[in-house]
């Protein structure tokens, strides 16, 4: 177990990959309080300016993943009103995201309006990932001071680290990445929370750490600096694969077709539980998760390559792997 996990740490490039994820975390831990904070202010702004959005819903209105037709006159009135703060009136909005019902007492059920899809259950801050955090202050008018362009980066940068087929990243990538981060941060320096991210962003992205078993088959403590030990790597790494696997396997359902990058990652993600046993476990949801899909795959989704466009399923995949044997 202790070699495995040396040998996965201390690989360059999946690394770099988990100190990526690394810092996207930080990003979100720094940001949860004051992105709330804001919300609250917004939500309160909506209240005062319109007083009719202080009435309470009657019909139990509920909208479904992108659609919001059927909306009381209420719901309608924060429907438009929502719109209004928009920063891109064109985008998709996934209305199925909240409960109208709850606008007027939730500063949160409004706040996803703003973000990607799948956030339904998630009541609270504490709840979303950094990208359902960067798109809402994209996309809310509220955080006008940001300059977006620099959240548009970090929003593109997540989605790499996400759709990596091989979860790994080159070390140029990663420099270039801490210098969007930083410059991402520098718009929320008044904020403490991300003075100290900033300094750990910068520690944990020019380390180079080893992990080495010593004769008593121990590991090396994997500490960094006095404020980040391995626990917080460990942790960090586990909840970016988890992310990773949540992204292919939403993707591919979504999709109901497989693209060649995908069949990749899905491989990619089994041979390495084959090399990290220990994580099989740990990840348990995840791999049951994975598995159901690859049978639901199996019993028809088609692939497409996207390179030429060539689609075929499955086990045509397999016979043509054990051709080029
Ligand atoms: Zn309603």
């Amino acid at each position: 177990m202790q070699s495995e996990l040396s040998i996965r740490l201390n690989e360059e490039g999946y690394k770099n990959w988990v100190k990526a994820g690394f810092c996207l975390q930080k990003i979100r831990d720094c940001l949860l309080g004051f992105v709330y904070t804001e919300m609250e202010k917004f939500h309160q702004r909506l209240l005062q300016t319109n007083s009719y959005l202080r009435q309470i819903c009657k019909n139990s209105c509920r909208p479904q993943a992108t659609q919001f037709q059927r909306a009381c006159s209420l719901c309608g009135e924060w429907k438009r009103e929502i719109l209004t703060h928009h920063t891109n009136q064109n985008n998709v909005i996934y209305w199925g995201n909240c409960s109208p019902p709850l606008w007027p007492i939730h500063a949160w059920e409004v706040a996803k309006v703003y973000m990607p899809r799948g956030q339904s259950n998630r009541q609270g801050p504490e709840k979303c990932d950094v990208a359902a955090l960067l798109n809402l202050i994209n996309f809310c008018d509220q955080f006008d001071f940001v300059e977006r362009q620099k959240v548009i980066e970090i929003i593109k940068c997540r989605n790499e680290l996400m759709h990596s087929v091989e979860m790994s990243v080159s070390a140029k990538w990663l420099d270039n990445y801490r210098w969007k981060i930083l410059e991402f941060l520098q718009e929320f320096r008044h904020i403490p929370e991300a003075k100290a991210a900033d300094k750990m962003i910068k520690e944990i992205a020019l380390s180079n750490w080893q992990v080495q078993i010593t004769e008593k088959d121990t590991v090396d403590a994997l500490k960094i600096t006095d404020e980040i030990n391995a626990d917080m790597i460990f942790n960090a790494e586990l909840e970016l694969i988890r992310e990773w696997v949540k992204e292919l396997c939403f993707t591919v359902e979504e999709q109901e077709v497989l693209h060649i990058q995908h069949l990749n990652s899905l491989n990619t993600f089994k041979e390495f539980l084959k090399q990290n046993k220990e994580l099989e476990s740990v990840l348990h949801q995840e791999v049951e998760h994975l598995y159901s899909l690859e049978q639901k795959l199996k019993s028809g989704i088609r692939t497409v390559n996207d390179q030429d466009g060539e689609e075929w399923n499955l086990e045509e995949k397999e016979h043509n792997n054990r051709k080029d044997m």
